[in-house]
């Protein structure tokens, strides 16, 4: 058969080569079951409930911590109330339990198919999980992916949970027909190291069981029966890919020190607890960065203490003693949370944000110093503060740390006492009073994300500004160059936590401009090692000094580019 192309969106790089598999098990069920006496169909309904439970929660216990929170979030669908009412309404008017429950996920799952939100419609898979796991329970038939051999795994929409109980070893790629690239699917197989491509049109009518597929996962192109010579192309990219790996595990373990021995930190940035195993396996020596407002996301009420204290203290054993640096709630600018009801801003990222929300809502802002300081025990927990503007922002917080402490001491409830404390760098005026900031904190981390936007006054996601929005603009380094020697004049470590320090362009100017650490999204680790590894640090910090004279942002490029390339040589 002749080979054809499929486009569709990629979702989880990498490249896979292997037989189809192809899911069914998202064929629609029976729709209509034969209705019973109402009072029976609800008992019926109720023991499904219990069943699928119980299955969600033996899962859990030997799934990842990713895993683990997505199959936390299918049993509150599970316990949901307005599922609850609609299925019960079903059953009300005739409907057999599966028909009604089968009604009510699609009536869920529709409309959250029809909200703005991006992540809020990738949840309408997750409702359609929940009740094809239901309608299984009713009728006894088994669901998840049952693979024997290695395979591409195909399906229209893979349920979250399908995913989960999987052989990893045999999973190659996945393929689906419908999902985007924020869908659990998506997200989950990034983590795994999988490669994935969602929302292929006409898929699941072109591939068979068996049928040779190539996925890559970088361009989101699927090759149905590759033609020879298309096969033996795809064969030495995926040596490659394998190659590379193996280097990157074995240099994972290497320090991050240049060929004249001078030492950066190098960690990881996350969002969710699940992120800091991905972060440990690429070779952080720490979590640089954990986005503590991830967990307060796509729900409909804020974690309390507990949960927050549970998934802090996982965060922490899951680093294994590296240090952890969980900031607090930075919400408001382009993180907005429905349910916290904040008024709507003509400035967001000028107005009520992180620290200043956290100071007009001690609730939130105690909860969740209570919980950090209560996991602060089960590992090197370091506290940071972002957005400080002021040097009384500073104090105000830790404060309110202070408080947090008092409240768990007197209380006799286990906890660190004395964690390290450290602030975001982001606005152009913490930077310029860094000396003043400097005496009363651990430490600093430079969020080059925000201090770009405020210096250069471009939003960071404006999409006409993009090329105004210059990490590498002289200004901006005059800053970080400020930041850095006010920290290290009071004996303080600085690093830096923005998108600027995964960058190799970034990274180098950093490196010469004296940053002790480095923190980024844990795919950039190994190439950012390999840099610094190749890179002596007095040709970098005579190029920074040159940065610093600059007074363009393509003057700076021009400079740094070919240290960049050459060394990319030099390194292989
Ligand atoms: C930053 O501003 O650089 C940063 C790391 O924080 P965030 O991107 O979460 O605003
Ligand atoms: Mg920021």
């Amino acid at each position: 058969m002749a080979e054809r192309v499929l486009q569709g969106v990629a979702a989880a790089p990498g490249l896979a080569l292997g037989p189809a598999w192809v899911h069914r098990g998202d064929a629609p069920g029976p729709s209509a079951s034969a209705a019973g006496d109402p009072a029976a169909e609800r008992r019926r309904f109720q023991e499904a409930v219990a069943a699928v439970d119980r299955d969600l929660e033996r899962l859990q216990a030997g799934a990842d911590p990713q895993a683990r929170e997505i199959l936390g979030a299918h049993r509150l669908m599970l316990a949901d109330p307005e599922l609850h009412n609609r299925v019960e309404a079903g059953i009300a008017r005739g409907l057999g339990a599966e028909a009604a429950v089968q009604e009510a996920t699609e009536e869920l799952a529709a409309l959250l198919a029809g909200l703005e939100d991006p992540y809020l419609r990738e949840r309408a898979a997750d409702v359609r999980d929940v009740g094809r796991r239901l309608v299984a329970a009713l009728t006894g038939r088994a669901v998840g992916l049952r693979l024997e051999a290695p395979a591409v795994v195909v399906a229209r929409d893979l349920a979250p949970t399908d995913t989960i109980g999987v052989d990893r070893r045999l999973l190659l790629g996945i393929v689906t027909e419908q999902g985007g690239p924020t869908s659990h699917t998506a997200i989950l197989a990034r983590s795994w190291g999988i490669p994935a491509v969602v929302g292929v049109p006409g898929l699941l009518e072109q591939v068979q069981d068996g049928m040779t597929l190539a996925v890559d996962g970088e361009t989101g192109t699927v090759v149905l029966e590759p033609a020879p010579e298309t096969a033996r192309q795809l064969e030495e990219r995926l040596q490659a890919q394998a190659e590379a790996r193996a280097r990157e595990q074995a240099e994972a373990g290497l320090p991050a020190e240049t060929p004249d021995g001078r030492r950066v930190e190098l960690a990881g940035n996350a969002k969710v607890p699940g992120d800091v195993a991905a972060a440990v396996e690429r070779g952080a020596e720490a979590i640089g960065l954990l986005r503590s407002e991830f967990l307060f996301m796509g729900r409909s009420a804020p974690p309390d203490e507990e949960e927050q204290y549970q998934a802090y203290a996982e965060a922490l054993r899951l680093a294994g003693g590296r240090r952890v640096i969980i900031r607090t709630l930075d919400i408001g600018g382009d993180k907005g949370i429905p349910y916290l009801g904040l008024p709507r801003e003509e400035n967001p990222f000028l107005g009520v944000r992180a620290l200043r929300l956290c100071f007009r809502r001690p609730d939130l802002f105690q909860t969740q110093l209570r919980a950090l300081l209560r996991a602060g025990v089960h590992g090197r927990l370091a506290v940071m503060f972002p957005m400080v503007s002021t040097l009384d922002d500073l104090r105000q917080a830790r404060a309110a740390l202070e408080e947090a402490r008092a409240a768990l001491a007197a209380a006799g409830v286990p906890h660190a006492p004395a964690p390290e404390v450290g602030i975001m760098i982001e606005v152009p005026s913490a930077a310029l009073i860094a000396h003043r900031l400097a005496q009363e904190v651990d430490f600093f981390s430079i969020g080059t994300n925000d201090l770009v936007q405020y210096t250069l006054a471009v939003d960071r996601g404006h999409p006409e500004l993009t090329s105004l929005y210059q990490p590498i603009h002289p200004a901006v380094l005059r800053l970080i160059d400020e930041v850095v020697r006010a920290a290290h004049g009071a004996g303080k470590w600085v690093g830096v936590c923005g998108e600027m320090a995964g960058d190799p362009l970034g990274a180098l100017l950093l490196l010469g401009l004296g940053v002790d650490e480095l923190s980024m999204a844990p795919p950039a680790l190994p190439k950012v090692r390999r840099l610094i590894r190749a890179v002596p640090f007095r040709e970098a910090e005579a190029l920074a000094r040159q940065a610093l004279a600059c007074g363009t942002a393509e003057e700076v490029e021009t400079l740094a580019r070919p240290m960049l390339e050459r060394l990319a040589v030099e390194s292989g």
